[in-house]
C-alpha cells in the first residue's frame, strides 16, 4: 500500500519497536515497587524523561507523560488553568476547542489568513483583554500550515499570559529549537514513529501543580496510574530517529495535480507549511468517491483530519477559511512520511488522473 495518511498516524519506527520490546522484556516491573528490578525500571523511566527533556531543551521536571495529545490537551485545559477565559485559534484540534468550549465561559477564536496562518494582528488585540491562557497549535494537522509560535510565545510572555502550543504535528517533522519557550507543549508519539497511546504535556515549570488523574504519586502526583515505561522508551527512541523531510515530492505532486485538474485548490500553498502535507479541494466529485477509488488502487488518503474522517464535510481548516458545504465535501488530505519517495508522490498523482478519468466516464 502507498500510505499517504501520516498526519493521522505513522507506522512504528523499527528502532522504536526494538526499544519497546527490550523495555517490555527487561523492565516490565512496576516502577513504584520497592525491589531492585522495579528500581531499574524507575531509573530507565527517569532516563527516558531526561532524554526527551534534552531534545526539547527543557527541564525534565516539566514533562508529564500522558496517553497522547488528546489527553495532554484535556489535562491542561481542564486542570492546568483555573481562569474561565482563554483564547484559541480557529483551527485548533477538537481536543483543544471542544474541551475549552465545554469548560470555559468565554473562548474567542483568533482567525487565520487565506493561507491558514493565525492573524497576529487579531491576537495582539485579543491579548489586551488578558485571557488566562492562549492555545495556538504549532503546525496544523489538515493543511500543514505552520503557525508563528515563536512570535506568539514572545507576545504572550511580554503580556504576562501563558501560552500553550499543541505541537503534535510539528514535533518529529521540524526542529524543536525554541519550542520550550512556550509555557505548555503537547506532543504525541504515534505522529512521529512511536507507539499509539503515549504522549506528553510540557508544563510551564518543574513545580507546577496539576492534579489530572488522582489516586497515586506517579508523575510527581500529577497523573496517577502505573507508568507506560515501554511506550515512553519507544516514543523517545522514535523521536531520536526523526529527521526533517524534503518537500520536493509533495511540491511536484501539487504541480502535476494543478496541471491535470483545472480549478483545483491547494490550501496553504502560498504560506509556510509542513514538508509532508497537501490539502486539496478537488474541482469535482465528493472526497469519498476519490478516496474509495484510490483505496482500490492501493493508496491510503484522508478526507480531512482523522478525527473527522468518514464524514464528508468536516474539515476544521476549511470551515475556518469560510468554505461552503459543496467545497467541504471535496477536500482531500495527503500526508507523507520520512520514507515516502518522489516516485510514490508521482504514482499518487497518476492514480488521481486515472480516477478522474473513471469518474468522468
Ligand atoms: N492534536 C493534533 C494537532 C493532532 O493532529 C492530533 C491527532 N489527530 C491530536 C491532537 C490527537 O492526538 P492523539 O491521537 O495522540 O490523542
Amino acid at each position: 500500500m502507498h500510505y499517504f495518511d501520516y498526519n493521522a498516524t505513522t507506522p512504528l519506527h523499527p528502532a522504536a519497536k526494538e526499544a519497546w520490546l527490550k523495555a517490555t522484556e527487561r523492565h516490565w516491573h512496576n516502577p513504584s515497587s520497592l525491589y531492585r528490578e522495579a528500581g531499574f525500571a524507575a531509573q530507565q523511566l527517569d532516563a527516558a524523561r531526561e532524554r526527551l527533556a534534552d531534545i526539547l531543551g527543557c527541564d525534565a521536571g516539566r514533562i508529564l507523560f500522558t496517553s497522547g495529545a488528546t489527553e495532554a490537551n484535556n489535562a491542561l485545559i481542564s486542570q492546568g488553568t483555573r481562569e474561565d477565559f482563554m483564547l484559541a485559534s480557529s483551527i485548533e484540534h477538537p481536543s483543544v476547542f471542544m474541551t475549552a468550549r465545554e469548560l470555559k465561559t468565554d473562548v474567542p477564536q483568533i482567525p487565520v489568513d487565506e493561507h491558514g496562518v493565525v492573524r497576529l494582528s487579531a491576537l495582539v488585540k485579543s491579548l489586551r483583554v488578558a485571557p488566562g491562557l492562549v492555545s495556538i497549535m504549532a503546525a496544523n494537522n489538515e493543511s500543514g500550515s505552520l503557525q508563528p509560535w515563536p512570535e506568539i510565545a514572545k507576545m504572550c510572555k511580554a503580556a504576562g499570559i501563558r501560552y500553550h502550543t499543541d505541537a503534535s504535528q510539528w514535533i518529529g517533522k521540524l526542529p524543536v529549537d525554541g519550542l520550550a519557550d512556550c509555557d505548555y507543549i503537547t506532543g504525541s508519539a504515534h505522529k512521529f514513529g512511536g507507539p499509539k497511546g503515549v504522549g506528553f504535556l510540557v508544563l510551564s515549570c518543574e513545580d507546577e501543580k496539576l492534579s489530572w488523574l488522582k489516586g497515586g504519586p506517579q508523575e510527581a502526583g500529577r497523573r496517577a496510574g502505573t507508568e507506560n515505561y515501554p511506550g515512553i522508551e519507544a516514543m523517545v527512541t522514535a523521536l531520536e530517529h526523526c529527521s526533517v523531510g524534503d518537500a520536493a515530492g509533495r511540491d511536484q505532486f501539487e504541480q502535476l495535480m494543478l496541471a491535470s485538474f483545472p480549478g483545483l485548490r491547494v490550501i496553504g500553498q502560498g504560506g509556510p507549511r509542513l514538508w509532508n502535507t497537501s490539502l486539496l479541494v478537488m474541482p469535482e466529485h465528493s472526497n469519498l468517491k476519490w478516496l474509495t477509488r484510490l483505496t482500490r488502487r492501493g493508496f491510503a488518503i484522508s478526507t480531512g483530519s482523522a478525527c473527522s474522517s468518514g464524514k464528508e464535510g468536516s474539515s476544521v481548516v476549511m470551515q475556518a477559511l469560510g468554505a461552503q458545504d459543496a467545497e467541504l465535501r471535496r477536500v482531500v488530505r495527503l500526508s507523507s512520511g520520512w520514507d515516502t519517495t518522489l516516485e510514490d508522490w508521482q504514482a499518487l498523482a497518476a492514480a488521481f488522473v486515472e480516477v478522474g478519468a473513471e469518474l468522468a466516464s
